[in-house]
């Protein structure tokens, strides 16, 4: 392991702590979500520049025009999927992979798609580092979903939408959640979809910000 891997030392423990605090305060209660915030070292999935601000509880640039989520984020969803003890996620979204390896210490599988290439084989470097290696990783459009592996009990999307992708819909295990922004640029809100006999139930939980859902791959 590097230095950067065992973290900025004493700083980054710290400041890692006061975050899982602010989680509490933000009424994150689930101790498997709390304890897996707790192991991801956020501060590797940011540029070196802003390592001192990893634990800060905002969004932080990655490159691209994408954002690594907040951390309160990342928690609640996380916590809303564990509702249902699932055993394998689908991510669309991969981003930075930090919300990759929360999910990757809570679940058995985590399947996870990216549509920007650089931004996928930076976080799987991160991840392998990390030796986690319970995670399957694919660049492409994410509105397809990944059909090979479905069903899934729980699908995350990381990015917003006006309306959930069909193929995610029919990707959902029975009983799974689907966790996802929907709306434009301007209004969004946390939806969760619950999948039943009878059919999709859709909720809406909270104000969300996202970058948006956008079509096509880019190498
Ligand atoms: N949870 C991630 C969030 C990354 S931001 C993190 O914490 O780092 C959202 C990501 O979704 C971006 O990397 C963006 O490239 C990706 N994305 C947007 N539209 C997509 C699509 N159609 N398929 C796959 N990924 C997509």
């Amino acid at each position: 392991m590097n230095s950067r891997l065992l973290g900025i030392g004493m700083t980054s423990s710290r400041t890692r702590e006061r975050m899982l605090r602010r989680l509490q305060e933000q009424g994150i209660a689930d101790e498997r979500v709390l304890q897996a915030m707790r192991k991801a070292p956020r501060h590797i999935f940011v540029d070196e520049a802003l390592g001192s601000r990893a634990y800060e509880d905002s969004a932080l640039p990655i490159g691209f025009g994408q954002t690594i989520s907040r951390p309160y984020t990342v928690a609640k969803m996380t916590e809303l999927v564990l509702a249902i003890q699932p055993r394998s996620v689908l991510e669309v979204g991969t981003g930075s992979g930090y919300q990759t390896a929360v999910l990757a210490q809570v679940m058995e599988q985590v399947y996870t798609v990216e549509r920007i290439l650089a931004l996928q084989q930076r976080a799987r470097e991160r991840l392998a580092e990390l030796g986690m290696r319970n995670v399957r990783y694919k660049h492409d459009d994410g509105q397809t979903g990944w059909p090979q592996h479905a069903p899934y009990d729980a699908i995350l999307v990381a990015a917003a939408s006006p309306e959930v992708p069909i193929p995610l819909l029919q990707q959902l295990a029975m009983h799974g959640r689907l966790i996802m922004p929907t709306g434009d640029a301007t209004h969004q809100v946390l939806s969760l979809v619950v999948r039943t006999p009878e059919g999709f139930e859709q909720q809406t939980l909270s104000a969300a910000s996202f970058v948006p859902l956008v079509h096509g791959v880019k190498s």
